[in-house]
């Protein structure tokens, strides 16, 4: 397997002392090529910083980064075989859609028929054959997006840097571009480096997802892991919603003494053999299901209640249970 990206001991520190913002913190990670590849974290997480350190604006202050196997350090970005989608677009006004995709030619002197030949197979394969002709001004926000993409794809980098580049679509438009995206991708087999804040997006997308806190790298894994199996308190709280049990509360639930996550889905009402009794606080309807939070003894649990399934009133008292395997034990790092 060849890794296409490699951090060692990567870490991006602004300032010196005290007062130094680390950026990037002691970051290790290996992308095999062709993968589909997620940064998940909040702002000012470092996901960003990565992304530079991977396309070369940023250095790191220490540790070393390689791209399929060669060690990148000294590399400028323009023979990296890297691009970037940016989450701005970064497309030229001025310049019609034609000659902003066929940019990165020109700069490498690829004679005009050639790199306008190229554009247009481009445009084409992000459903914009006719566009060509156009300024960015006169597209939709989704049109300048496929555009932007058109154009880092035109130089046929060899991996694909993608930061929130869906960040300023509506949700129906933002739902279909992620399939469109990821059917590229696989068509395509170039590695994508997909930043992102929303956790739908990061799990529904990538073969593996990171998830960053404070320039960390909390957990690594499949989507099913990271969301099955959250690794710490962190991950469980910002991946989907959890139900986050402290020790005693797992204890008295039946479980060993340490934090574990629960999933609301994982809970089903049962009038038979709980494992938690409590009075139901609030009932919110979802559409797909009714979240239900039930107080028991202080601390509220979270129940997502298939649609169809009888609901209780709010204030009735409710058994509830789950499979044993169902609450996953996880550091209390948080
Ligand atoms: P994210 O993309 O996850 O939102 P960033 O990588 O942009 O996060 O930023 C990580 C942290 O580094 C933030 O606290 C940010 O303010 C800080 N940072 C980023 N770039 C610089 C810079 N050039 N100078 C100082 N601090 C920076
Ligand atoms: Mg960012």
């Amino acid at each position: 397997m060849t890794a296409a990206v490699e951090f060692l001991n990567v870490s991006r520190h602004y300032g010196a002392g005290p007062v130094a913002v680390k950026a990037v913190d002691g970051v290790d990670l290996t992308i095999p090529e062709g993968e589909f590849f997620a940064m998940l974290g909040p702002s000012g997480s470092g996901k960003t910083t990565c992304l530079r350190l991977i396309s070369g604006f940023e250095t790191p202050t220490a540790g070393a980064i390689r791209i399929f196997g060669e060690d990148v350090s000294r590399v400028p970005p323009n023979l990296r075989n890297v691009n970037t989608v940016f989450q701005d677009y970064a497309l030229f006004p001025h310049m019609s859609v034609r000659d902003n995709v066929a940019y990165g030619l020109m700069v490498k002197g690829v004679d005009r028929r050639s790199r306008l030949a190229k554009a247009d197979e481009m445009l084409s394969l992000v459903h914009l054959p006719d566009y060509g002709s156009r300024k960015p001004g006169q597209l939709s926000g989704g049109q300048r997006q496929r555009v932007a993409l058109a154009r880092a794809l035109v130089n046929e980098p060899k991996v694909l840097l993608l930061d929130e580049p869906l960040g300023a679509l509506d949700l129906k438009l933002r739902e279909a571009m992620q399939d469109e995206l990821k059917n590229l991708q696989r068509r395509l087999g170039i590695t994508f480096v997909f930043v992102t804040h929303d956790q739908g997006e990061a799990l529904s997308m990538a073969d593996r997802v990171a998830v960053f806190s404070r320039g960390r790298i909390v957990q690594v894994g499949t989507p099913e892991e990271i969301y099955d199996r959250p690794a710490t308190r962190f991950v469980a709280d910002f991946v989907g919603s959890s139900n986050v049990l402290p020790p005693d509360l797992s204890a008295r639930l039946g479980g060993p003494a340490t934090w574990a996550s629960l999933r609301p889905e994982a809970i089903r009402l049962t009038d038979t053999a709980p494992r938690a009794r409590g009075r139901v606080t609030g009932l919110r309807y979802l559409g797909l299901g009714t979240r239900l939070a039930v107080d028991v003894g202080g601390t509220e649990l979270v129940a997502l209640v298939p649609a169809g399934t009888a609901l209780p009133a709010e204030g009735a008292e409710v058994g509830l249970t789950w499979a044993a395997d169902a609450a996953h034990q996880m550091a209390g790092e948080a």
